[in-house]
């Protein structure tokens, strides 16, 4: 256990000006709360926080962060309360103390709803301030050292699992690869003891057999340099169990392969010498293809810089290099604690280009450079981490990262495409919302599906993240391209045999070549979408054919406003399903029993008008008229919009009336607007879902039969 002056003078060493009164006072204080409290191995409660303080001057951290270390546990154990801190210690150590008793109330669950409240809570804490995360990094670090004293397995057990599952990963997030490696190893130690062992055996008995490998190969690496003008250091370690095991796991290898088990680094002084030492190395021995890595070009997202490669090396053996500067050695060991206050600002700027990968972190730095107190720099090190992005959650704990305004919709696209495309709805927190609720921090997201949904155009207007966009676009597309085919198809044949000619798929083939389209879905899909017209295919198979009137007929049908029920139309309207290749032309409502013509449209294929509407006066030629007609038995139920046009009476209770009666007689109300208000009357656009014209006359008679209606039609 570290002494009390020993504590202090591992600060003052980096740290020349800490408040050393306040750290003597905070080992006092610790000692004193935790009195005669005993750990598992019978040591004093008070040589854990003191340990945690140690492991903290490690990282080379601030006074503040080493006192919270030394005081971590007190409000948590003993009598002490976050008053007593605040008086005793001041706000912002009280602060940082209360982060971490926060952090160490999260009561770990391997039930899934209930890990996904506890990760939500612990990164939101997580992000108030890193100084917290790093004391318990330490804390975590210290309980797993000493982990074999704590007597029940199954205790043991959750604490490495919890540990390989949330802290490890953590730490590795913030570049602190020391820090992951310890703790995965010794989670490892009681996690899987036979893998673990057994690696062991492996190693003793490799060692015995080759002896000292380590030394020798670092000896034969450095007498490469010797008459080099490069100034270089080599270390050579042996790999962690944990790490040794993972890597036989994914690539199933076995412990002979010596890049597997030692690593060598080749430290140097500037970032240039890095790749004239990769040089060297490469010059004299040959590199092993793939497994160059150039991280210094490339940083990592966790900023870590480094080159790896492996060489076959001295006696044939494979060994795996990094080359890096010690800079670089600092944040790839300690990660973000490599940034922490006690640089030198200029060389903080000249790392400015790999600090960018941070982003938080950049701030800081520049914090830094533009001369601000160290107070002032702690001031803005309550870190903005994540505040871009919202974290979600599946029920099952699975955590989705999503950036700040995603939608339920994003989430489940991010989930999976197949997810996103056949979603229906959604659960946020167990309650229904529409799919284009933004989500919050910590929101548990369960999505709804259906085999039979698919993407539908107004889902692009409530995504935010590109895969989610693309997604839609692709599987929209695709729908859009399916139907054009089966609409071409439908048109070409519908013309052939108006012509009593021969319509198999043999036969239009013919027509592909000289068209220029390679399958018949091509050709379809061109005529579908209003880029080919169906007589140019008729003239190319049978050249002699005469012109088809069907375009003439369809104009002629309109015109004489004859019934489309009884002609043979070309295309049907079934009932809701317009899908993409036909639509309605904007601002028509046109209902089942409307009479209604197409008009083909390059792009878009059949959009359909009612035969009243003055648009159509826009289509001089025939060949783009298109037959179509509705295909409703009465017992199938679509849904339509019809839009209503009403004038009421400007008194108490007529909106209620009319909505009342439209739902009475089973309508919808799906909008409602306000056109013109007068002392006497108001006149409003109502639309309302109904099944057919049928149905839609029925609620306007009904609603006629109303006191305060005035007036009322069909848009
Ligand atoms: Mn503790």
């Amino acid at each position: 256990m570290l002494r009390q002056y020993e504590l202090v003078d591992k600060v003052l060493a980096y740290d020349p000006v800490a408040d050393e009164a306040l750290i003597n006072r905070a080992y006092v204080y610790a000692t004193k709360m935790h009195g005669n409290q005993l750990r598992h191995s019978g040591d004093p409660y008070f040589s854990h926080p003191i340990e945690v303080a140690g492991i903290l001057t490690d990282l080379r951290l601030d006074a503040a962060t080493i006192i919270t270390g030394l005081l971590h546990d007190t409000v948590e154990d003993t009598e002490a309360t976050a008053e007593d801190i605040a008086s005793l210690f001041g706000g912002e150590i009280a602060g940082l103390v209360d982060g971490v008793t926060k952090l160490s109330q999260l009561e770990w669950d391997s039930e899934d709803a209930k890990q996904a409240e506890n990760f939500r809570k612990f990164l939101l804490a997580m992000s108030n301030d890193i100084r917290v995360l790093l004391v318990k990094l330490a804390d975590r670090l210290h309980n797993m050292r000493t982990l074999h004293h704590v007597p029940k397995e199954q205790k043991r057990r959750r604490i490495a699992q919890e540990t390989l599952d949330i802290y490890a990963p953590l730490a590795g997030r913030m570049g602190m690869h020391e820090f992951r490696e310890e703790l995965e190893d010794l989670s490892f130690q009681v996690i899987n003891v036979e893998a673990r062992q057994a690696i062991e055996a492996r190693l003793d008995n490799f060692r015995s057999e080759s002896g000292d490998v380590i030394e020798s190969i670092r000896g034969q690496i450095s007498a490469l340099f010797d008459g080099t003008d490069l100034d270089i250091e080599v270390r050579g370690r042996q790999k962690r169990p944990y790490s040794i095991w993972r890597k036989m796991q994914s690539r199933s290898a076995s412990l002979e392969q010596l890049s597997d088990i030692f690593a060598f680094r080749v430290l140097v002084d500037d970032e240039e010498d890095c790749y004239r030492a990769l040089g060297v190395l490469h010059q004299r021995w040959p590199s092993v293809p793939g497994r160059f890595k150039d991280y210094i070009s490339t940083p990592k997202n966790n900023g870590y810089r480094s080159i790896h490669t492996t060489i076959v090396g001295p006696e044939q053996k494979r060994v795996e290099i990094q080359i890096r500067t010690q800079d670089m050695h600092d944040v790839a060991e300690y990660g973000i604690a490599a940034h922490w206050v006690y640089k030198n600002p200029e060389k903080l700027k000249t790392e400015n280009t790999y600090a960018d990968t941070f982003g938080w972190l950049r701030q800081l730095v520049e914090m830094l450079e533009h001369g601000s107190s160290a107070e002032e720099f702690l001031e803005h090190s309550k870190l903005q981490l994540f505040s871009d992005q919202v974290f979600c959650f599946t029920p099952k704990g699975m955590l989705i990262n999503l950036p700040r305004g995603a939608t339920a919709l994003d989430f489940a696209y991010a989930v999976h495409t197949e997810v996103g495309d056949t979603c229906v709805g959604c659960k946020i927190n167990g309650r229904h919302l529409p799919l284009r609720t933004q989500l919050s921090n910590g929101d548990e997201v369960e999505i709804v599906r259906s085999k039979a949904q698919r993407p539908v155009p107004i889902w692009e207007a409530y995504v935010v993240t590109g895969k989610a966009r693309s997604a839609i676009r692709r599987a929209l597309r695709q729908e859009q391209l399916e139907e054009f085919v089966l609409l071409g198809r439908q048109m070409v044949r519908s013309i052939f045999e108006a012509l009593e000619k021969d319509a198999a798929d043999a036969v239009i083939e013919r027509a592909l070549g000289p068209l220029g389209h390679e399958t018949l879905d091509d050709l379809f899909g061109a005529v579908g979408e209003g880029l080919l017209s169906a007589q140019e295919v008729l003239e190319q198979v049978y050249p002699r054919a005469k012109e088809s009137k069907a375009g003439k007929k369809a104009k002629v049908r309109a015109a004489e406003k004859t019934d489309p029920l009884n002609a043979k139309p070309l295309v049907r309207l079934r009932g809701g399903e317009r899908g993409h290749a036909i639509r309605f032309a904007e601002d028509t409502f046109p209902l089942p029993g409307d009479r209604i013509v197409g008009i083909l449209t390059p792009g878009e294929g059949v959009v359909v008008y009612p035969i009243s509407s003055p648009m159509l006066e826009a289509f001089d030629g025939d060949e783009r008229w298109v037959d179509v007609a509705w295909e409703t038995p009465e017992d199938e139920a679509g849904t339509f919009v019809s839009r209503f046009n009403i004038r009421a009476s400007n008194e108490v209770g007529a909106l209620g009336a009319i909505s009342t009666l439209i739902a009475d007689y089973d309508g919808n109300i799906n909008n409602m607007s306000l056109a013109q208000r007068d002392v006497d009357f108001y006149d409003m656009v109502v639309d309302v879902d109904v099944r057919d014209l049928k149905h839609a006359t029925r609620i306007i008679n009904a609603l006629k039969g109303l006191s305060v209606v005035n007036a009322i039609g069909r848009v």
